[in-house]
């Protein structure tokens, strides 16, 4: 069987291979709630690998001082080299350095990685690690936002979160991924569950009418509204429609608006 075919046949699911010094971080996040059902029902594998099982000397070293000077630890070349093309082999895979100079991870990178069989993660500590792991190991890096994490576990314990929920089958039928804030560009509006009245709180009327359409309209015009509200610059790279734009017009909102978006009567 040749090394393509063989990649293939490793891709029938997605399989992600995090390398990190800490792998028992990942347990518990990774065997509970949507993540340990989607490995259960095999749309995911998940394995965290420790580092240090690369590591060449007796003392399982995978950093070391800065040239330079300076305070701190850096993360060794050498094991993270040893790891990661060990665990790739001759398959090509994403292999995603969690980084806070990285590109900032969003619900648009969550959609691409999710279209990926393999992805491969690469969790620094320290003072981060060696930029020859960033210039020619890693092919991609992320930012899960502007702060600094003590390591890149929580980082990719939040990359894997994003992706793994938009796998199909992940969620079951009665969540769409597809409506969440920024799936569809906005911010999605307000839900209520029982009871109808909850202290002086009364649920929006329309919501119990059982009129589908006008529930859909309803849920449409919050969604916008609350985008206004909060997150206005949202709006301008969002999908809208001209029934959008007129309910805009009516807050107050008369662009920016996206190019190239769908222009037409929902
Ligand atoms: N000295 C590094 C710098 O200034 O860019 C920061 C190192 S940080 C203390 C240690 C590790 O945490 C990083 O190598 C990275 O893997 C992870 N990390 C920290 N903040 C992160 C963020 N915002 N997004 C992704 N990973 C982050």
């Amino acid at each position: 069987m040749t090394v393509l075919a063989i990649c293939a046949i490793i891709q029938a699911m997605l399989t992600i291979d995090i390398v990190t010094i800490f792998p028992e971080m990942f347990d518990s996040p990774f065997n509970a709630s949507i993540i340990k059902r989607a490995r259960e029902k095999g749309l995911v594998s998940i394995r965290a690998h420790n580092l240090r099982d690369w590591a060449t000397d007796k003392h399982k070293t995978t950093d070391d001082t800065l040239y330079g000077g300076g305070g701190g630890m850096l993360m060794k070349p050498e094991p993270l080299f040893a790891a990661v093309e060990a665990i790739r082999g001759e398959c090509s895979v994403p292999t995603i350095l969690l980084t806070p100079q990285g590109r900032l991870f969003n619900q648009q990178v969550a959609q691409e990685l999710a279209q990926e069989s393999r992805l491969l993660f690469i969790c620094g500590r320290y003072e981060g690690v060696d930029e020859r792991v960033r210039q020619h190991l890693a092919t991609d890096e992320l930012s899960i936002g502007d702060y600094v994490l003590s390591g890149g576990e929580v980082a990719a314990m939040v990359v894997v979160d994003a992706v793994v929920r938009l796998l199909p089958g992940a969620l079951g039928y009665e969540h769409a991924a597809a409506e969440d804030s920024h799936a569809t560009g906005l911010l999605e509006g307000p839900h209520y569950t029982r009871p109808p009245k909850f202290r002086a709180w009364e649920v929006p009327e329309i919501l119990t009418s059982g009129h589908h359409a006008r529930v859909a309209a309803w849920r449409r015009r919050q969604a916008l509204m609350r985008t206004l509200a909060r997150r206005p610059d949202l709006l301008a790279r969002a999908r809208l429609d001209a029934q959008d734009r007129r309910w805009l017009a009516e807050l107050g909102y008369n662009g920016p608006f996206a190019h190239g978006q769908i222009d037409s009567e929902r």
